[in-house]
């Protein structure tokens, strides 16, 4: 270990407060930001994208680690708000966050892993009791080498499974909102699938164990940021950073036998899932002098204080520019004059907050099962 890794903060789960990085800001700042991001208190400016990860760790959820989500605040008139990929534990992290519910429907898949999914029940059924009122989820995501592989039937079979939660909504709560719209679209080209309100989402191919894997570029008012999802280092996500990024979020894994070590998988195991679908810290770190982005953004990575030692170790073998250590809730505010990287200061136990409804809809009582009347006990003598 050498001392520049020794020097690096502890994660938010471990008592820190910094961003793990020893070069959290790039550029020049036009304005002073907080120590840390404290939600509600700090708008995000026009022209500006922010940037969190609401969920930083792996398939194997922990209370310190939620699974795979990344949210992006566009800064324009209608401040947006997209998520890539939603992972289980996410969702109480955007709670966190003081962010309306009712302006969380757009949701882009990286691919179909669960660690990548979870969350999707919960945002179409329990966050439609919430506030999530106005009407459906909408969801981009790669088609399959078949079609039972692909986005749309996900979604559909999602949907299904949600029968019993959509039919007991039915009547207190809009209809429309339990609905989830897919929108599927060619794996193996770089294309732009999503283009509204300044906000342009371009999809590429990724290399992540089975064909069906994509990543994303963010472009919106000369801001970019990139997201790999999933993925073995690539070209495509190199060539999809042309013309240069400000913000990089890569994956990586630490070296096989530190992931065997710390997370309970055989040597073996680990050695396949790091060969076959993922990037060690070294080939992170051509990716990033490769792509040479304003800040880079290490990601999908288990944390604890010996592996993030270990993974700045190996990653400054070969790459010497800005890199952050993502964690749950490491907040990126991207300016034309800056990136700069924070951790938020969040509470533990914070409701979702609806946000105003922007359609009418009237809750419904509807009439019990006739069986109830037998089994309720009567309250009406307390
Ligand atoms: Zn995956
Ligand atoms: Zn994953």
């Amino acid at each position: 270990m050498d001392s520049v890794s020794k020097s690096l903060p502890v994660p938010a789960f471990a008592g820190g407060m910094k961003v793990i990085s020893l070069t959290p800001v790039v550029g020049k700042l036009k304005r002073t930001y907080a120590e840390m991001y404290v939600p509600g208190e700090e708008e995000i400016e026009d022209n500006e994208m922010r940037v969190t990860v609401l969920g930083s760790g792996n398939p194997w959820v922990t209370r310190g680690q939620a699974s795979a989500s990344i949210l992006i605040e566009i800064g324009n008139p209608e401040r947006d708000l997209l998520v890539l990929d939603l992972g289980s534990g996410s969702l109480a992290n955007y709670a966190s966050l003081k962010l309306p519910v009712n302006k969380l429907n757009k949701v882009f898949l990286t691919h179909l892993h669960a660690d990548h999914t979870g969350d999707l029940l919960t945002l179409t059924g329990s966050y439609a009791k919430v506030g999530r009122a106005d009407g459906p989820i909408f969801v981009w995501g790669p088609n399959g080498t078949e079609p039972r592989l692909g986005t749309r039937h996900f979604v559909e079979a999602l949907q299904e499974a949600l029968a019993w939660d959509t039919e007991a909504g039915n009547g207190p709560i809009n209809p429309e909102s339990m609905k989830i719209i897919a929108t599927e679209f060619e794996i193996s080209q770089t294309q732009v699938i999503y283009e509204e309100n300044g906000v342009r989402v371009t999809s590429f191919p990724v290399v992540h164990s089975l064909s069906g894997a994509v990543g994303y570029r963010i472009d919106f008012a000369d801001l970019s940021m990139v997201f790999s999802g999933d993925t073995c280092a690539c070209w495509p996500l190199v060539h999809a950073c042309k013309g240069g990024v400000d913000l990089l979020i890569h994956e990586c894994f630490p070296p096989a036998a530190m992931l065997a070590a710390e997370s309970g998988l055989s040597i073996e195991r680990a050695t396949i899932a790091l060969n076959a679908a993922h990037t060690s810290p070294q080939a992170a770190g051509k990716v990033f002098r490769l792509v040479n982005p304003r800040m880079a953004g290490l990601w999908h990575t288990l944390l604890s204080p010996q592996i993030i030692s270990l993974i700045f170790t190996e990653l400054r073998r070969v790459y010497d520019g800005p890199v952050v250590q993502t964690q749950d809730l490491t907040v990126f505010n991207i300016t034309k004059e800056a990136v700069i990287a924070r951790q938020a200061k969040v509470e533990d136990q914070l409701p979702p907050i609806p946000g105003v409804p922007r359609v009418a809809y009237m809750p419904v009582q509807k009439e019990p099962p006739s069986w109830w009347k037998e089994a309720l006990i009567p309250l009406d003598d307390i």
